[in-house]
Formats: structure tokens, sequence, C-alpha cells
């Protein structure tokens, strides 16, 4: 070792991040030695890949293997790799920061979810750290494959750390746990054992402990289903998908043609990303006979299924493909359609199966499935079928399938409708749903604002036209009956045609700012008017999201649409109002707008509240003080 030796400060957020795991985490301990084990594994699967792509690789003849010493005089555990090392400049960056920090509330997270569950650490990128949960000082003396000289690194968890050069180092990562007095098991052979065989027995490389291997290497994925037992998928997927609790779903597949294909995937408990941690990292790695290619791999599988853990194994691919040309190889490509399509076939399957399992599968990444609903034109076909939505019909709440919708169609229907709204009872109580209630038509209730883009992105299920209920087109409102009927409504009131068409002509006047028509409605049983949009125009919730993003973000301008107000001639308000306006045009004209200002509310509009709130008092008023 040189004499030269240079201090370095932790940023601040890895010295709070370091505080959190000496002071708060340490009675899950054992965790330590999972994670320093995994950073070994994965250094030297990302070894084994430079070996296969660059022409020269340092100390090409050292086993690819894990080293664990004891030593119980010194209280020290040491973990050894052969991996790929780091230079200078990769220990300073990668043992100094916090890798995937990002958003203030970063540790704040990290905190609540560690409190729950420590062994969430690994999900946080912020393994490494968890050394100081038993050691106080930890010392990684590190060289890279590049053969660039070896250093290093030193730190009792506090402040700072030193790395300083270091000479005669093979390729690989030693470190050096100096254990704290309350943690002086870990220098104990049969600790270690018995973690490694909880948490570690799946990592691809020999472990040796004291000179014995521990562990049996295997690639459970390219087994046969029927030698694997549930237990093992089980611990598999915990020590992968770094979880703590039994996967969700399973599907283990294989395939020789078109592509040969082994695939082992997993649906976890939980939604992460619920957790506050943003948006999680895809989770299934990439193999090519065994060999890890693509760990976390963004090109696998589509973006929007990032919460699938797991692995896919393909011979086809060319070994020696670097990460650049997974991006946009034809065969990649292919092997993501072919595995997507599966797997979306798969939850179809279960659906049918087991209907209650797949309705908690939907409550927790429902969203996901949405998500590529509206992103990705490939698999709408497929997304369509998976989801699920309360209706008209559904009885107490539970979700619908869009095939169930189709089943219970009447004979002469051939649109698909949905309605949204805030909840259940709103919408029931809502103008929408009165003729679809009378004509008993089901309509799906979205109660989810971005239900809307996924139906409208969908265009059809089956060959049907999902159309929102708002729509001024509906073709429920045009069928035979209402045919006949034509012009009648104005026979069930008192107000003939030339009385309704003064009240429509006068009613457009006063609400020419904000209205693009008033029209008399073949739709409404009760309430007295409706907002509806014009054909082919997008639907309210949909202007309303649009509108918020636009606020959020500073973009200014774009006039919302203007709208159509349908009025319901046979609603004794409405009646009332014909005959207002011509004795007192001021106080109608109050009367109106309000009415307007309540169908917008009910279509979940934005209204002016100061002005509807000072021209209901005006009305009130009228009514209580006259
Ligand atoms: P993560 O493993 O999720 O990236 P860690 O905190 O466990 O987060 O490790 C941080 C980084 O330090 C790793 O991404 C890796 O680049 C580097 N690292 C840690 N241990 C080793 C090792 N044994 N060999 C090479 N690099 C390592
Ligand atoms: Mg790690």
């Amino acid at each position: 070792m040189t004499d030269q030796k240079a201090t370095y400060e932790f940023k601040a957020e890895t010295k709070k991040l370091l505080d959190i795991v000496i002071n708060s985490l340490y009675t899950e301990r054992d965790v330590f030695v999972r994670e320093l084990i995994s950073n070994a594994a994965d250094a030297l699967e990302k070894f084994r890949h430079a070996s296969i792509t660059e022409t020269e690789v340092f100390d090409d003849h050292l086993p690819l293997e894990i080293t664990i010493e004891l030593d119980e005089k010194k209280n020290t555990l040491t973990i050894t790799d052969t991996g790929i090392g780091m230079t200078k400049s990769e220990l300073e960056h990668n043992l100094g920061t916090i890798a995937h920090s990002g958003s203030n509330t970063y540790l704040a997270e990290l905190v609540e979810a560690a409190k729950k569950d420590v062994s969430l650490i690994g999900q946080f990128g912020v393994g490494f750290y968890s050394a100081f949960m038993a050691g106080k000082t930890v010392r990684v003396q590190t060289r890279s494959w590049d053969k660039s000289e070896g250093h290093e690194w030193m730190s009792d968890g506090t402040g700072s750390f030193t790395i300083s050069e270091m000479a005669g180092l093979h390729r690989g990562t030693k470190v050096i746990v100096e254990l704290k007095d309350e943690a002086k098991d870990y220098a104990q052979k049969w600790k270690i054992n018995s973690i490694i065989k909880q948490y570690s027995a799946f990592v691809s490389f020999p472990i040796k402990l004291e000179g014995e291997t521990v562990n049996t290497v295997q690639a459970l994925w390219t087994k046969n289903k029927n030698d694997v037992k549930d237990e093992e998928y089980n611990d598999f997927y915990k020590f992968i998908g770094n979880a703590a609790t039994d996967p969700m779903y399973r599907l283990h597949f294989s395939a020789d043609a078109p592509l040969a294909i082994n695939a082992l995937l997993f649906v976890p408990a939980e939604n992460f990303e619920v957790f506050g941690f943003g948006k999680v990292d895809p989770g299934v790695n990439l193999y090519c006979q065994r060999i890890l290619i693509d760990q976390h791999s963004k090109n696998i599988l589509p973006e929007w299924l990032r919460f699938l853990k797991g692995v896919v194994d393909s011979e086809d691919l060319p070994l020696n493909i670097s990460r650049q040309a997974l991006q946009d190889n034809s065969l990649v490509a292919k092997l993501r359609r072919v595995i997507t399509k599966r797997f979306l076939k798969y939850l179809d399957e279960e659906a049918t199966r087991e209907p209650e399992q797949y309705l908690k599968f939907w409550s927790t990444f429902g969203i996901y499935l949405k998500e590529g609903a509206t992103s990705d034109y490939e698999y709408q076909k497929e997304i369509g079928k998976l989801l699920r939505f309360e209706s008209s019909k559904s009885a107490d709440g539970t979700p619908v399938s869009l095939a169930d919708y189709v089943l219970r169609m009447h004979p002469d229907q051939e649109e698909i409708y949905y309605i949204n709204g805030p909840n259940r009872a709103a919408i029931e109580a809502g103008p929408y749903v009165e003729m679809f209630t009378k004509k008993d038509i089901e309509i799906v209730y979205t109660m989810e604002p971005i239900d809307d883009f996924v139906l409208s992105h969908l265009g059809e299920f089956d060959g049907k036209k999902l159309v929102s209920a708002d729509r001024a087109d509906l073709s429920i409102a045009k069928d035979e009956e209402e045919a006949k009927e034509e012009g009648s409504a104005e026979e069930n009131t008192p107000l003939d045609k030339d009385a309704l068409a003064e009240l429509t002509k006068w009613m457009q006047q006063v609400l020419e700012k904000t209205v693009s028509e008033v029209v008399v409605s073949k739709r409404l049983v009760d309430a007295p008017a409706m907002i509806v949009n014009p054909d082919g125009h997008m639907s309210s919730t949909m202007e309303r999201i649009l509108a918020a993003g636009r606020k959020e973000h500073g973009i200014p301008g774009m006039e919302s649409s203007k709208k159509k107000l349908e009025i319901n001639a046979k609603n004794p308000l409405i009646q009332k109002l014909a005959d207002l306006h011509t004795k007192d045009a001021t106080f109608a004209a109050e009367v109106a707008k309000q009415i307007h200002d309540n169908a917008m509310i009910q279509a979940g509009l934005v209204v002016d509240p100061l002005e509807m709130v000072e021209r209901n008092y005006k009305i009130l008023n009228r009514v209580v003080l006259n």
C-alpha cells in the first residue's frame, strides 16, 4: 500500500441513510450477509458477460466464485469475489452515493418501509450500506477487470470514507467487515451457513465457506416443471425479487418454436410503486444459455409489465450481444412479443380458473394493464379481455369484464356504454344513467379518471364500439320506440312546439358564453338538464383531466370545448321556466344559469364557484323572502 490516502465525505443523503441503517435497522442484521453476497454474485455475472464481449480481461484464469472467511479472534467476516471489480472512480461513486435516489421523500419512504420489513432495503438499491448494521468498520479491496491499479475503500459508517491505492490485488472485490461487539455471531460458521441456506441458495456461482462449497448452483428455469417444488419456486422468487413474501402468481413455460425460450415469471404479492418508490425498475433478467446478459432488462418486456420479476433465457440470442444492441435487436423484439402474449394469456386463463384471485390481482396491478392499454397498441385486444369495471349490473360492486357485459347486451344493442363519476352513488344519482335504467341497458361505471382514456384508446371490444354515455349522439335515444314518439316529447307536456322552440332559443342566448347549443332531450327521464359532448369528442372526464394537467404544468389557454345542453321538456322546472322567462327575464336567466351549472357539476366539470354561490343566494332569497 502506498501512503497516499484521500478522505471523502459521504453525500448528505448517504449520511442520513447510514444513520438509519446503523441506529434503526439493527434488529434484523442477517440481511447484510445476503446483500453482500448478492453484490458479489452481481459482480460475477457482470464479469462473465464482459469476458464474452471484451477482447481482453484481467486475471482471466481465476475461477468464478465467492469465498467467505471468518476470524473469530479478530471478529471479522470477509467476502471475496472474482467478479468485475471496481476502478477508483467507481469505488468513489458506487460506495459514496445512493444509486437510486431521486425524490426528497425517498429516505422517509425508506424508513417507513424498512420499519415494516427490513428486507425491503434491497429494493431501495442501498444494499451495500447494510454492512454497517454489523460492522464497526468496513473495508473494500478491489481491482477492476480492466487491470487498472487496485484500491482500498474504508469507513466506519459515520461521516466519511478513505480510498488508498493497494498493490498486488487480483481481479475482483474483497469486503472485510470488522464486526461490532454485539454482532460477533457473524464470525461463526453455523450462523453464516444458515443465512446462506435461507437467502442465497440460488446464487449461480459456488459459495465457499471456509473452503467448503455450501450451495448447489442451479438454473431453476431450465428444469422441467414437474421436477420443481412450489417451495423451490417461492424461494427462488424471494431471492431474485428481493422479496419477503410468496408471489401472487407464477408462470413457468418453455417453448422450442418459433424461439427457444425458458421463462419463469412471477407477480409479486404487493405493488411496490404504491410505497412511494416512483416507477419501479423492471424485474426480469435476460439470460442466454444460463449466462446473464441483461439484468433488470428494459428490453425483454414492455415497460408496463415492469412489476414482474423473473428470468427469461433464450438460446437463440447471440451471447456476445451488447446492452445497446439489445434495444433494437429484432430477435429481442420477437421474444418480447411472444412472452408478453403468453403472460397475458396466462392471466386470462387464471381469471377464468379462479376469478376471485384474479380480482385481487386486478385491484393490485390493474393500473399497469391500464397503462398498457393506453400506451401500447400491440396488446390492446389481449388487455381488453383482462379489464374489470363496476357496472350498473355488477352485484355489490364486484367488477365485471367487458366479455360479461357483451353476454348481457340486448339483442339490438350495438354499443358498449360507460360513464365516469367519482363513485357509484354519484353516478347513479346523475342524469346520464336515467335512460339506461329505464331501458334496462347495462352501463359500465368508470371510477378512475384513467379509465376513460383506456376505453377510448381501446375504441371497441369484441366488435362493439365503446361509447361514453355523455356523448350527444347516443343511439339508445334513437331506437324505434323513440322514433315513433318523435316529436311526442312535446305531447307529454303542456308546452307546445313554439313555446319549446322559443325557450331553447332564449336559453341559448343566456348561456351563449359556455354552451354551443340548447336542445330538447330525448334521453332525460327526470332530471331537468344535462351536459353532453359533441359527437366524436372526448368525454367530459378526459377533458377535465387534460385541463388539470395543463394547469399543473402552467400551460396556458386552450379554451375547453363548448358543450351542448339538453333540457327535459317533461320536467316541471323547465316547464315553469318557459313561462317565467316571458314575465321576469332577469330572474329566469339566473335560474337558467343555475340549471346549467348544476348540469356541469354532474358532468364532473368545473364552474366558477364564487359566481355560482352568489347566484344561488339570489335565488334562495327570492324563494324564502318573498
Ligand atoms: P445495488 O446492488 O442495488 O446496485 P448496493 O448498495 O448493494 O446497490 O451496491 C452499490 C453498487 O456498488 C453496486 O451497484 C455496484 O456497482 C457496486 N458494488 C457493490 N459491491 C460490489 C462488488 N462486490 N463488486 C463490484 N461492485 C460492487
Ligand atoms: Mg446490492
